[in-house]
């Protein structure tokens, strides 16, 4: 039998790359086989390097997905240059932290337009070429937040939390098609995203006294459920979000 996690040939498109969650994402799809276009605003210098020396291919497409402006030209780049479209991993992502009863417009828009906006329109747009084709696996980035209220990020958890029902909404229009549609819902990953909660000594110290294996994330304790979810492996899996939380949610 063959291995049926295996990417081999696929062709990845990754948004935010660059560092954290989505860098570490990236480098465990081309391990599994996989070719990577890598979508953000900042250079990828070092995923690109990361994946070439796998002996995969990987492109960047510089776009800032504060807007859906770049949405048709990513799917156009990624189709020019790779030959097709099969997962797409929706990882960008941004935080606005204030007390609730003093945001701003401003901070909600950033959020939900980078966070929730751009995720629909970039996956609507991927989905048209996958569709094509027959087969695609969209995977959304969530969060503890698809779950939970949070603490001062209302923004945040308002786009995370519709993230998982866009999750759902998506896959009960178009597993039909053949793509698969899911999020990965990470706990407390240590990333430039989590630097002030870090830095914060007394949150830091009440975070990993909740997470029952004791530590925070790293982001490569994502890969392997990107894999799956990107490969055959998850073909019967649909509109699930999985939480790789080092046990936070079973709390
Ligand atoms: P990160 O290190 O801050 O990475 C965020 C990535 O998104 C960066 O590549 C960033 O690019 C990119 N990005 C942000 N705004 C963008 C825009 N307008 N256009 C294009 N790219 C943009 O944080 P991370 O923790 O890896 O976050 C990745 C995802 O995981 C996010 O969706 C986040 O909400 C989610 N998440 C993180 C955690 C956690 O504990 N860390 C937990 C749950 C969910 P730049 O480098 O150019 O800013």
């Amino acid at each position: 039998m063959s291995n049926p996690f295996d990417l081999a040939g696929r062709v990845a498109v990754v948004t935010g790359a660059n560092t954290g969650i989505g860098q570490a994402i990236a480098i465990a799809l081309a391990r599994a086989g996989a070719n990577v276009a890598c979508v953000g605003r900042s250079d990828p210098a070092e995923t690109l390097a990361s994946i070439s020396a796998l002996g995969r291919k990987a492109i960047y497409i510089k776009a800032d997905l504060a807007s859906i402006e770049p949405v048709a030209r990513i799917v156009d780049e990624t189709t020019a240059a790779m030959g097709g479209i099969d997962i797409l991993v929706n990882n960008a992502g941004i935080i606005r932290r204030n007390d609730a009863i003093n945001f701003t417009e401003e901070d909600w828009d950033a959020v939900v337009d980078t966070n929730l906006k751009s995720v629909f329109f970039l996956s609507q747009a991927a989905a048209k070429v996958m569709m094509k084709a027959g087969r695609g696996k969209i995977i959304h980035i969530a969060s503890m937040l698809t779950f939970q209220g949070g603490v001062r990020v209302p923004s945040y958890t308002a786009a995370k939390s519709g993230l998982g029902g866009l999750t759902k909404a998506m896959a009960n229009e178009w597993c039909a098609k053949g793509i698969n549609v899911n999020a990965i819902a990470p706990g407390y990953i240590a990333t430039n995203n989590t630097s002030a909660l870090q830095s914060d000594e007394t949150r830091n110290r009440q975070i990993l006294e909740r997470i029952p294996a004791g530590r925070w994330g790293q982001p490569d304790d994502l890969g392997g459920a990107a894999v799956f979810l990107a490969s055959s492996a998850s073909n019967y899996v649909n509109g699930h979000v999985l939480a790789v939380d080092g046990g936070w949610l079973a709390r």
